[in-house]
């Protein structure tokens, strides 16, 4: 099989009820719907596979790619693809919310992930924000001002501006809120603990669940904010910006400008997502154009390549 090909993939849509319509306006992907939240774009999650468009694995899913053609991601020591890439569209707040770490997701949810994750703004609206943290000491004290409805006091907001980055382990109480465009790195999970949904109803007229119980098993007391070093390295027409490295995941910038030559390759495989602009990339003869709102693997069967062109891209690779 010519394997040397990059795994271009179709994404998945999510309506939610804080989604909007910057998903269409903005990456010009075709939404369902005018509340469109989440873009899937590299998922091999069951509840969002994204699809390989290209090549002699057209049509696969990128799990049954995982499950079927392991030398591609460098025979990656898991049985399920480990990480999931969203674009996200908040219009209006998502819920206050935590995810839980491996030990709990496997032994309460049956899930072989929690959910570690990360943010790259890639745009807001002037005065955007997040929640990211919490105030309390204890766990009792978290479940007083909880119960008392003392939000405002509990949770920690931060303002946020486009190229923000945030790492938000497992047990990091967040939200992200209105006017914000923001791509996601994440583990390959989609369990998720609401705390707090501001009294709203959905399409339905009922209120989403929340799981109060969960929150408080798995929020970390009191919040510690991770350290965060950026390392940058400038080429002649590109600088990589390496946001993070930590356990599960490492996710760069890649801002190119021009010529982006050979790449020395230290990683299994990649995650790459288009965030803006266009450009050609090259493996040996064969070139591929590539433009804002693509999603793709690169396999780890491809040792050098080189993108010609005016883009910005988020990578990502497992550790
Ligand atoms: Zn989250």
């Amino acid at each position: 099989m010519k394997n040397r090909i990059p795994l271009f993939l179709k994404p998945d849509f999510k309506e939610r009820i804080w989604g909007g319509t910057k998903l269409r306006e903005s990456f010009s992907y075709r939404i369902p719907s005018d509340t469109t939240g989440e873009c899937w774009g590299i998922s091999a999650h069951p509840n969002g596979p994204s699809v390989i468009k290209n090549g002699p694995l057209e049509g696969l899913t990128l799990a049954e790619a995982w499950s079927s053609h392991r030398e591609l991601f460098d025979h990656y020591p898991s049985n399920e693809f480990p990480l999931l890439t969203k674009i996200l569209d908040a219009k209006t707040d998502l819920s206050v919310q935590v995810h839980p770490d491996d030990d709990y997701a496997r032994k309460h949810e049956h899930q072989p992930f929690g959910k570690t994750e990360c943010w790259y703004i890639i745009d807001c609206e002037a005065g955007a924000e997040i929640v990211y943290g919490h105030r309390a000491s204890s766990r009792a004290n978290f479940q007083k001002w909880a119960a008392e409805g003392d939000w405002s006091r509990l949770l920690r907001r931060v303002k946020i501006k486009p190229g923000d980055f945030f790492f938000v382990p497992s047990g990091t109480i967040h939200a992200i809120c209105g006017g914000s465009l923001i791509l996601e790195t994440q583990q390959s999970s989609d369990i998720t603990y609401r705390v707090y949904d501001y009294d709203r109803k959905g399409a339905d007229g009922k209120k989403r669940q929340l799981h109060l119980k969960q929150s408080l098993d798995v929020t970390m007391y009191p919040h510690r904010d991770p350290d965060l070093t950026y390392h940058v390295k400038h080429e002649s027409e590109a600088v990589f910006t390496e946001l993070l490295r930590e356990q599960y995941f490492t996710v760069s910038h890649w801002d190119i400008r021009g010529h982006l030559e050979t790449i020395q390759k230290n990683w299994p495989f990649l995650l790459m997502s288009v965030i803006d602009g266009r450009g050609e990339l090259r493996i040996e003869s064969e070139h591929y154009p590539i433009k804002k709102g693509d999603h793709l693997i690169m396999p780890s069967t491809v040792d050098q390549f080189s993108i010609d062109g005016v883009c910005d891209l988020i990578v990502s690779s497992p550790v």
